[in-house]
């Protein structure tokens, strides 16, 4: 394939197959053959960062800045999963030695291993162009599980992806791997990346992106002979509660949101997008405050023509919404970036409205007025799921708070007590994936090391023969 061609159907299940044959292997792999890979991609990527940055510019507008911090980022992911494989998070087991006598006390020697699920497809997300990209978490958590990696490369970002993907094709042939452990193929989504979803040897699918596009391809991963498991993190509100304690530092704490609401021109999942606020004067101070600090905001370009018709969409719905009362909407002139988006409702108009709950993709938010947390809870219920839910001012236990929280871990895979919720620290207590529509598996995680568990299948081994037992839960 060429650096601009669109990947076929041979193409597809060449990756495919290829990504097959190589399992056998690469799933039995060791340690240290998984951990020296993940950190040759890393030094790969760190070592054309100058090139690869630039070209993300040219594709994405989101600034050398914040790509070069992003790098850093996909680069500590990659050598962070290389860690957890060499500490033997990949090869945990239970064992579970027998017991003798009749059942159910007696039973045989079992020990619950996990095995790599085998290939696995990942689609790349428009708004992260290198840590939920090509060498993104995915990618790592699924290599680091043994599994190797068919990607479909983003359409905001080929020629970063063509470009990222030669250098892991060229480490993968450095270290004497075989060309099956990794692959890109590129091209429509409602063609290779169905193609690719329902191809007989994929055996799981990572995504990150539109809850129109996650449903399609999730649908066409259930209607396969054999369904596989389809990993999705599509749209998310994220709801900030202000309680009244946190009104006391309100300039500050409008400033710091109006940043959150802004940050990559609220281009990330995380974004701020439902903001709960008592009603009252303190409450409509800090409203004019976040007003006035999204007014003054100059957000950067956005990733794609397309991604800016949406919110414009979004916006103008807003904006001739009888319900709602308009705070920040200057219009950018022509050819500019958007300027940020500032709209207030009624809790109860809120509430009553499901197109209210939906996703505004980019630098908008809604802030929505309540009268005392009871409130405030409903308003997270009528959300429903969401990646984050941010509670401030929770300092002090009393029963309308414990509902409020209690309602917000119901809602969401992230519960933050502080600070605002962009920004996603990639570590072992991470939880990035909520209930519906945040994620289609919010059981499981697509930040932080356990996401590896997504590729890894439980096994019971049942009166294991010696050599087995001792491999110690590493597949053969
Ligand atoms: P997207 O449109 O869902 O695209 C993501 C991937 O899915 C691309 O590879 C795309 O392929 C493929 N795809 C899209 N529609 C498909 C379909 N009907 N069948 C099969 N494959 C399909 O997401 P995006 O381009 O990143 O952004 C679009 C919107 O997604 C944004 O405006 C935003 O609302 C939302 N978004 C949400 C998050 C989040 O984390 N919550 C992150 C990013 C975006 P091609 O584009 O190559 O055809």
């Amino acid at each position: 394939m060429t650096s601009f061609q669109d990947s076929t159907p041979a193409d597809v299940h060449a990756a495919c197959e290829a990504a097959h044959t190589v399992f056998a292997s690469f799933g039995a792999s060791d340690a240290a053959t998984r951990a020296r890979l993940l950190r040759g991609l890393a030094d790969a990527l760190e070592g054309q960062r100058e090139t690869l940055v630039k070209l993300a510019d040219e594709e994405t507008n989101l600034g050398a800045g914040r790509l070069n911090g992003e790098l850093d980022r996909t680069a500590f992911q990659l050598r962070g999963f290389a860690t957890q494989v060499e500490q033997g998070a990949a090869f945990a087991f239970t064992d579970d030695p027998a017991v003798a006598g009749a059942p159910p006390v007696g039973h045989p020697h079992l020990m619950r291993v996990r095995v790599p699920v085998g290939p696995v497809a990942m689609f790349s997300a428009s708004n992260f162009p290198f840590a939920f990209s090509v060498l993104g978490g995915d990618t790592a958590a699924a290599l680091a599980a043994g599994c190797p990696v068919v990607v479909k490369a983003h359409s905001g970002h080929r020629r970063l992806s063509q470009a990222v993907a030669d250098l892991a094709r060229a480490v993968v042939a450095a270290q004497g791997l075989p060309e099956g452990v990794f692959a890109l193929v590129d091209g429509p989504g409602n063609l290779v990346g169905v193609a690719l979803v329902q191809h007989p040897r994929i055996q799981a699918a990572a995504f990150t992106g539109s809850v129109r596009g996650g449903l399609a391809l999730q649908k066409a991963a259930q209607e396969r002979p054999r369904p596989i498991p389809f990993y999705g993190e599509l749209g998310s509100v994220n709801p900030l509660v202000v309680l009244a304690p946190a009104l006391a530092a309100s300039a500050e704490l409008a400033q710091g949101l109006a940043g959150s609401i802004t940050m990559g021109c609220g281009q990330f999942c995380t974004s701020p997008g439902v903001i709960v606020v008592p009603q009252g004067e303190a409450g409509d101070a800090f409203v004019a405050q976040l007003a006035q600090a999204l007014t003054a905001a100059r957000p950067h370009a956005m990733l794609t023509p397309q991604m800016r018709a949406g919110f414009e969409s979004g916006r103008n719905a807003w904006a001739a919404h009888a319900k709602l009362q308009v705070l920040a909407n200057e219009t950018a002139a022509d050819g500019e970036p958007p300027r940020a988006f500032l709209a207030q409702v009624t809790a109860a108009d809120f509430i009553a409205e499901h197109a209210l709950h939906e996703e505004v993709f980019g630098p908008a938010a809604l802030v929505v007025r309540v009268q005392g947390s009871a409130q405030a809870t409903q308003v997270l219920e009528a959300i429903g799921g969401s990646l984050t839910v941010t509670v401030l001012g929770a300092d002090e236990a009393d029963d309308a708070v414990l509902a409020l929280v209690r309602a917000a871990t119901q809602v969401a895979g992230r519960v933050l007590f502080k600070g605002f919720p962009t920004g996603v620290a990639v570590s072992a207590g991470q939880q990035h994936g909520g209930p519906f529509p945040s994620s289609t598996q919010p059981f499981t995680t697509s930040v932080g090391w356990a996401a590896m568990d997504r590729f890894l299948r439980p096994v019971a081994l049942q009166d294991a023969p010696a050599w087995l037992a001792q491999r110690q839960g590493r597949p053969c």
